[in-house]
């Protein structure tokens, strides 16, 4: 039988961090005590009529320019009808046919859509510890419901689940970028749907697809479709049929179960909002929020693997943070020709996180003194182990001066014209012939033992290349 693809598309939702609701003035909020902040139209009392949030609509404009989505000139909104408990209109705002943002694309997704909605009250399910006359019940909490929400659509572009959890993580980083949402996915306020599906490889036809729901981290995300795609495999394996359904994933014992859905029933009976004008951004507002967009992560992954050379996973990491990619650039420019962005990177990723995560006193040190340390060990002026030393130095200090702690601590570099490394090499190996021996009779790993005595000698004031060339070279190799 041919292999089996995966073919997997994302639905996001994230909801805005707006001051209040999509639809009336009750505050966004999350984590306070349940219904205070309501209101007769979010609560749906009779008669009430809803006005539309414009921080919201520049919000979504935002993340549909960052998207590279086409902005609709007059989008409008729809009634999507169901009855569930958390929706107290029987009907939630949402837009359908003409969304704000249409087809876009980030990084290698094309992006479907993306549309302003507003969010469902949250129900909490109380078990046999909450009975309520006797009764298992449910809870309303309508602090959430009208929250702003902006749904992304991709294409089912994704085809495993590693790289749908990466994507989701760089669209995360470019929303949380813009400033229009918290993307917190353990608060709720980025919420990730995935839609999986298998086909013979090579085929264009797309396979029946199952709907994972709300999963909350990227881990679980990967999981979650992880364990949903294995699970289509086999039933295809063994002559069956994939069902369309929605499932949920459970991260501790692994099980998928389909669940008990309000989207059973799948017509919504859409019609166009009556109490609501179209949405008609401005040439004035569509500016705005192009002139506010950021370099965003994947313009500056780009940027750093085309301009600095830096290998792709080193630019995702810092493109990733932008706090941390504004210092990067900072210390590159502090160290202009002394050393390559590359290796720049490599200390700023590694040496110095690590540094960082040592101590909790510890500071990121100034980029000044971060540059003249890696210029320092470029030069060979300082080891790469000494270079350690001093940064553990700085990360507790963080304006000390690099040439001042360097002869201080005496952590200049032994090595160079002077034979003084050569001579700590030659008692080394006098110290030690059985390694010697070894050495010469053609056991590579032996020379370990004595680079590590002179590293101790000279307490890693030494360039370990440097000492490999001096071993060999005195054993006549
Ligand atoms: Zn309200």
């Amino acid at each position: 039988m041919a292999e089996l693809e995966a073919v997997i598309g994302l639905e996001i939702h994230v909801q805005l961090s707006t001051r209040s609701k999509m639809f009336c003035g009750c505050a966004v909020s999350f984590g306070d005590e349940p219904n205070v902040h309501t209101c007769p139209i979010c609560l749906a009392h009779p008669g009430v009529l809803p006005v539309p949030n414009e921080e919201a609509i520049r919000s979504a404009l935002k993340i549909g320019l960052a998207l590279d989505c086409e902005i609709a000139p007059r989008s409008i909104f729809h009634r999507k009808n169901y009855f569930y408990p958390d929706n107290p209109k029987a009907y939630q705002i949402s837009q359908y046919d003409v969304p704000i943002c249409g087809p876009g694309r980030l990084g290698e997704v094309r992006i479907t859509r993306a549309h302003l909605e507003e969010d469902a009250a949250k129900t909490i399910h109380v078990g046999a510890s909450g009975r309520i006359h006797g009764s298992a019940a449910s809870l309303v909490d309508f602090n959430r419901a009208g929250t702003p929400l902006v749904e992304i659509v991709t294409e089912p572009d994704l085809r495993s689940a590693a790289d749908a959890a990466d994507w989701a993580r760089l669209l995360r980083e470019t929303v949380r970028q813009l400033g229009v949402s918290d993307v917190n996915m353990e608060e709720g306020s980025l919420r990730v749907d995935a839609n999986v599906s298998v086909r013979p490889a090579g085929s264009t036809e797309l396979g029946t697809k199952t709907e994972l729901k709300n999963m909350n981290s990227f881990r679980f995300l990967q999981r979650g479709i992880e364990a949903e795609l294995g699970r289509q495999r086999e039933v295809i394996g063994a002559g069956g049929r994939v069902e369309q359904e929605t499932l949920h994933f459970d991260p501790a014992s692994g099980d998928l179960t389909p669940l008990r859905s309000k989207e059973e029933a799948h017509d919504y009976r859409y019609f166009p909002e009556p109490d609501l004008v179209a949405i008609a951004p401005t040439a004035a507002m569509l500016a705005e929020a192009r002139e506010s967009l950021p370099e965003l992560p994947a313009a500056r992954m780009a940027r750093y693997e085309a301009e600095l050379g830096l290998d792709e996973a080193q630019a995702r990491l810092l493109a990733g943070d932008p706090e941390q990619a504004g210092y990067f650039e900072a210390v590159v420019a502090a160290v202009g020709e002394a050393a390559e962005p590359r290796v720049v990177a490599n200390w700023v990723t590694g040496d110095l996180t690590a540094a960082l995560r040592a101590s909790e006193d510890a500071e990121r040190p100034e980029a000044g003194p971060l540059a003249d340390l890696i210029g320092a060990v470029a030069s060979k002026q300082v080891s790469h182990a000494g270079g350690k030393q001093v940064l553990a130095i700085l990360v507790a200090d963080g304006d000390a001066d690099v040439a001042e702690i360097v002869e201080r601590e005496g952590l200049a570099q032994i090595g160079g014209d002077d034979g003084e490394l050569a001579g700590i090499v030659a008692a080394a190996i006098a110290a030690d012939p059985d390694a010697a021996q070894q050495i010469r009779s053609g056991n590579g790993k032996a020379i370990g033992a004595i680079v590590g005595a002179v590293m101790r000698e000279t307490k890693g004031r030494a360039d370990g290349g440097e000492v490999n060339r001096l071993i060999r070279e005195q054993l006549g190799m």
